[in-house]
């Protein structure tokens, strides 16, 4: 039984959704389920309906509530108008949306990430459901509300924590934009569970102890032994949770300290990669000079000479000479490859503190040396006796 006063005043300034003439709707009847006032004993009587259309994923649907109340007029129950309980199994009284849709949305929105706009036209497509973005964001908000309002839920939380011997809690302030209120918020990590969160307009030691106060109300509720706190060092978290909780550790996020930590190590780590990018360079001096000197030697198919002469060349191209050209070439493919491998490594900007970019340089250059020692001590053993011609150029460039 619902009272139906109450939520008209709460909901009765949202825009009515416009259906189209041709929805087909299915019809479905509901009455209040108690047929006799609960104030004086007497029968309810139906005193009018309320027409509810809704959008389920299953198609729209045309809920016709028999409204009723007590006809005794000196009842004291008889200016309340009652509603049928089950509509509220398909969707709050004056939502368009069913439950489904609901859980549909939050679930896409919150699990999945999805856009607002990639939901509209996903919820048009496959059930056609057509909504305004302004009506997505609306019921996204509703789903937040009723989700905050589920795991807030007493009984809810005591099944959470009924196999849990003790609690770890955490606090920390989120400022969407400088000048906003900070929202505050406190989780537990046993759970892994947002418990709640408050904006706070000031830091101040008072107004973050309140929320220290609901924290230990809400461990005293479920019975649970407060372990350990974590937080930032703010002075509000760490004088209030001394006074709130005391004897229980207090323990300083790991996060904010690498999060300290890391601005002096990407500042050194960019100091380094300057000092490196400067002791490799004529990169492109070299290159230059090794596509130059191939274009010299006059391959066939690299050849910029006219038709003509190319046609002489082909004619001799099994011929030594031209062998050793061919040899040549592999060389400085070889020399233009290790090029791009450096470039590559020396462009490379990825990775935070605990894997700084100059590092990772650092160790890719030093495996190109090794790599060409490797190559040098090849040559030498004669294992490259065929290509030692390209070698000496291409090696004292590097
Ligand atoms: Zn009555």
């Amino acid at each position: 039984m619902l009272v139906a006063h109450h939520i008209l005043d709460k909901e009765g300034t949202l825009m009515p959704y416009r259906w189209p003439e041709d929805t087909k709707f299915t019809r479905i009847t509901l009455a209040v389920e108690e047929q006799w006032c609960r104030t004086c004993g007497g029968a309810l009587s139906i005193c009018d309906h309320r027409h509810h259309r809704v959008f389920t994923l299953n198609g729209p649907l045309h809920l016709v509530c028999k409204l009723a109340h007590c006809p005794t007029r000196a009842c004291p129950a008889h200016p309340q108008t009652l509603s049928p309980e089950a509509e509220t199994a398909v969707a709050m009284p004056w939502w368009v949306l069913g439950w489904d849709v609901v859980c549909w949305l939050g679930q896409r929105r919150f699990a999945r990430h999805w856009s607002v706009g990639q939901l509209r036209a996903e919820l048009a497509d496959t059930y056609q459901i057509r909504l305004s973005a302004d009506a997505i964001e609306t019921y996204i908000h509703r789903y937040q509300q009723m989700l905050a309002a589920r795991r807030q839920a007493p009984g809810q939380l005591a099944a959470a924590y009924a196999d849990v011997e003790s609690v770890r809690l955490a606090i920390d302030g989120l400022q969407p934009e400088k000048g906003h209120e900070t929202l505050y918020v406190v989780r537990e990590l046993e759970r892994k569970r947002v418990w709640f969160a408050e904006p706070l307009l000031s830091s101040a030691t008072t107004e973050v102890q309140q929320l220290l106060v609901q924290a230990r109300v809400w461990a005293e509720r479920l019975g649970k032994r407060v372990r350990l706190w974590m937080s930032d060092k703010q002075d509000a978290f760490v004088r209030g949770i001394a006074a709130e909780f005391p004897g229980v550790p207090h323990r300083y996020c790991a996060n904010h300290f690498l999060r300290d930590v890391a601005k002096p190590v990407l500042e050194a780590d960019s100091r380094a990669k300057v000092k490196m990018r400067r002791t490799v360079r004529g990169l492109r001096v070299l290159e230059r000079e090794v596509v130059s000197a191939r274009r010299s030697t006059d391959l066939p198919g690299l050849s910029l000479a006219p038709l003509e002469e190319r046609r002489d060349t082909l004619k001799h191209v099994e011929e030594p000479q031209d062998m050793a050209a061919r040899g040549e070439a592999a060389t400085t493919d070889v020399v233009l490859d290790y090029c791009a491998a450096v470039r590559g490594i020396l462009n490379d900007d990825q990775g935070g503190p605990l894997h700084p970019p100059g590092l990772r340089m650092a160790e890719a250059l030093g495996e190109v040396q090794a790599s060409l020692q490797r190559n040098l001590e090849a040559k030498k053993g004669g294992l490259l006796a065929t290509d030692s011609r390209g070698w000496p150029d291409t090696s004292t460039g590097g």
